[in-house]
């Protein structure tokens, strides 16, 4: 009993300590050791450096869709580059299949307690007899040889004969197959989906082959396993792939298609060459009626596409029957790519009207702000229920109902996948970041660059996502659910709102008020130019801001990235001074000294400015001050300038911990309003608490903190000077007295 008592003592002495003289946090300090040690491979400037080395993986892939059974077999011969300093004896590549497999660790490892009244569909995965994974049938070197390799659930490692050399390169084969998921019961980036109306298969297939994964100068293998969520990190290379798939589909692929004449009729032929001059509205292909056509008449027979892809990290592609296909050119700097879509009648009228054109839109202010897209095509597939990315092709959502109808969110839903999808091209295909290990590198930058191109190209709808006031409703919640950005996304709780929204907006907030607009577009295009094609890591974005801006943001990526900090800034008061009139005529009058806390002095109540002025003295320099100047210090000129002026004293605290600029606006006595932008080195020598004064010729009435609420302060109540009744007690006071 004493021993629980005396803890309890402890504890609340710390508790109060803790409240009352917080620890100085060195919130503006350098990040210094945070941040990696800069190297010859990355400079300190956050560019790469001078022995900068990546490895590249070429692919020749051959691989067979079986409708009747639904499942891929294929084959590869991959060609690894050594491009590193060392010499290596394995190999790794990813088998992503592998995370539905009974023996993987996604499914052991999920929790969640019992529900009463679950749907069954809850316990679809855990009951199925669908065979999940890949079937590895062999792993050989060129001449048949087979080649030693081990799987560790999504991982392979693949021993060489002899150690790989700097320099050199090896070509080696895999053989395999899987079943491909149903994402009606599996959900998964890759699957299908089955339309009972007409018997037909939409495929959207990724993550079909063994893929190799990333060796670099940070981690060498990054073999960290799939868990499901956390995505993707993968070397870039030249892929030459076939696809056998039935006669009467249509397949949309990474790449371009080298066998037109073999695989399209020569109406498509056409068409599809009408379409690469089409600058102004998309080309139908394939229309609605032909592909309803097919739908009924399913061939038995095969047909083999061709695709080739240089310089990119992935390859992915679609096959239908049931697709529709537009395509239209698209003018970027000195190329010009095809923006594309294929979809099922289900996705009309909406997609027809829509997904090209958004497409198109999203290439363009992309481009603006990062790199001029460098593929040849850009697709936008239309899927039930998922949005996916991958280089030059991507599966996005947005249904109408059954009789065509859609409502503005289902069309705004659309729109903002495919521009977040197609987006996703520059965030991590082209400007190739870890997706495993760092998830904001690619989902907060894409969802920053997808918010500027909903603003300018459509400013009709109303787009929440990556602005400040957009995330403030999480960021007043459950604390204890909250993760730091850098957190790898496979430990996060709320990784939407955090890996996507919060990173989003916190470059939202760097673009309109911390840097500006025009040092952040600089410094963000400098990014982009620096590591488009190569493998940035977080250190090379924080670097390359700072380098190219003079702004130092250490204290930004520290509070936003690194804490969950949150803002929270509040007015705590507001002294309203004047100077006494008979102090101006220094002759007749012997100075007073001001001194100390004038508001404690007075014992006056500071809630509002209903009491006054109250009055100040101020006193002449000493002489001694001006020393052997020659001019010294006019005292009087100042005193006749503050004469008629309001000096208010601010005095404003930091509440959340994190440390942000200072918007105040003073709202005057005529009406008029000031808005005054104070950067966040305000709070440089204290973290809590500042007081200011301020000298301004018109009276104030009103003071507001952060009024268009670009901060995301969480608690915008105690922003205004005076102090307003509760709001929503006020509104339930106005309601009672209706
Ligand atoms: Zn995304």
């Amino acid at each position: 009993m004493r021993n629980i008592f005396v803890i309890a003592i402890i504890l609340i002495a710390n508790i109060s300590f803790a409240q009352t003289t917080p620890a100085w946090q060195g919130k503006f300090e350098q990040m210094g050791q945070t941040l990696p040690t800069p190297n010859e491979y990355r400079t300190g400037s956050g560019a790469p450096g001078p022995k900068y080395w990546q490895q590249k993986a070429d692919y020749e892939i051959a691989v067979e869709l079986d409708d009747t059974k639904q499942s891929i077999s294929g084959s590869e011969t991959i060609t690894y580059h050594n491009n590193s300093p060392d010499v290596l004896k394995y190999l790794w590549l990813q088998l992503d299949q592998n995370v539905l497999a009974e023996e993987n660790s996604l499914a052991s490892t999920t929790t969640g307690a019992l529900k009463d009244s679950a749907a069954a569909k809850t316990y679809a995965t855990q009951v199925s007899d669908f065979k999940a994974g890949f079937n590895v049938k062999n792993v050989k070197e060129v001449n048949g040889k087979p080649l030693p390799h081990t799987i560790n659930n999504t991982m392979m490692r693949v021993d060489l004969p002899q150690p790989l050399r700097p320099g050199e390169k090896y070509s080696f084969q895999v053989e395999w197959s899987y079943n491909v998921v149903d994402r009606s019961v599996f959900g998964q980036r890759s699957g299908m989906e089955y339309f009972p109306e007409d018997g037909n298969y939409l495929y959207t297939i990724a993550q079909f082959f063994p893929r190799m994964c990333v060796y670099d100068d940070y981690q060498g293998w990054q073999n960290k396993q799939f868990l499901g969520r956390s995505e993707f990190t993968l070397p870039f290379g030249d892929y030459k792939v076939r696809i056998t798939v039935p006669a009467d589909h249509l397949v949309a692929a990474t790449g371009t298609l080298k066998n037109p004449t073999e695989v399209l009729s020569q109406s498509e032929q056409t068409l599809f060459e009408k379409a690469k001059t089409s600058y102004d509205n998309p080309v139908i292909i394939v229309s609605q009626q032909e592909a309803t056509q097919k739908e009924k008449t399913k061939s038995s027979q095969k047909k083999t596409w061709e695709f080739s892809a240089d310089n990119v990290r992935d390859f992915a592609f679609a096959s239908s029957r049931k697709f529709i296909w537009d395509a239209q050119a698209v003018k970027l700097g000195n190329k010009t790519a095809l923006a594309m879509s294929y979809y099922p009648k289900e996705g009309n009228p909406l997609w027809e009207k829509e997904s090209t054109k958004a497409v198109k839109n999203t290439l363009e202010v992309y481009s603006k702000f990062t790199i001029d897209y460098p593929y040849p095509v850009a697709i936008s597939v239309h899927t039930a229920s998922i949005g996916m990315e991958y280089p030059m092709i991507c599966f996005n959502f947005g249904r109408p109902a059954k009789d065509g109808s859609y409502t503005p969110q289902v069309r705004q839903g659309m729109i903002g996948v495919i521009v977040h999808e197609v987006g996703h091209n520059f965030f991590p295909m082209i400007i190739n970041s870890d997706e495993r290990q760092t998830t904001w590198m690619d989902e907060g930058l894409d969802s920053f660059v997808q918010l500027l191109t909903e603003i300018e190209r459509y400013p009709d709808i109303s787009w929440n996502r990556g602005k400040p006031t957009g995330l403030a409703p999480y960021l007043k919640g459950e604390k204890s659910k909250m993760r730091p950005l850098m957190t790898n996304g496979d430990q996060v709780i709320e990784f939407g709102n955090e890996q996507y929204a919060k990173a989003a907006t916190g470059l939202y907030m760097l673009r309109e008020t911390v840097m500006g607009r025009e040092l952040f577009d600089k410094a963000f295009k400098e990014y982009a130019q620096r590591w488009a094609f190569k493998h940035p890591k977080p250190a090379d974005f924080f670097r390359t801001m700072e380098d190219a801006s003079a702004v130092d943001l250490d204290w930004f990526w520290k509070g936003w990235f690194y804490t969950t900090d949150v803002c929270d800034q509040s007015i705590d008061q507001v002294k309203w001074f004047r100077m006494r009139k008979e102090e101006t005529d220094l002759e007749k009058k012997n100075l007073n000294v001001a001194k100390g806390d004038l508001a404690s002095k007075s014992g006056k109540n500071y809630s509002d400015f209903s009491s006054g002025p109250e009055p100040i003295s101020l006193t002449g320099t000493d002489p001694r001050l001006n020393g052997e100047f020659r001019s010294s210090v006019d005292d009087k000129a100042i005193m006749q300038k503050l004469e008629d002026k309001n000096i208010y004293e601010v005095t404003l605290s930091n509440k959340g911990g994190l440390v942000m600029p200072v918007i105040i606006e003073w709202t005057y006595k005529d009406g008029t309003k000031e808005v005054e932008r104070i950067p966040a080195e305000i709070w440089r020598v204290n973290e809590q608490k500042f007081t200011k004064v301020f000298v301004k010729q018109k009276e104030v009435v009103n003071v507001v903190l952060d009024p268009k609420q670009e901060l995301t302060d969480v608690n915008v109540q105690d922003n205004v000077f005076p102090k307003r009744p509760d709001s929503s007690k006020f509104d339930e006071f106005k309601k009672k007295t209706k």
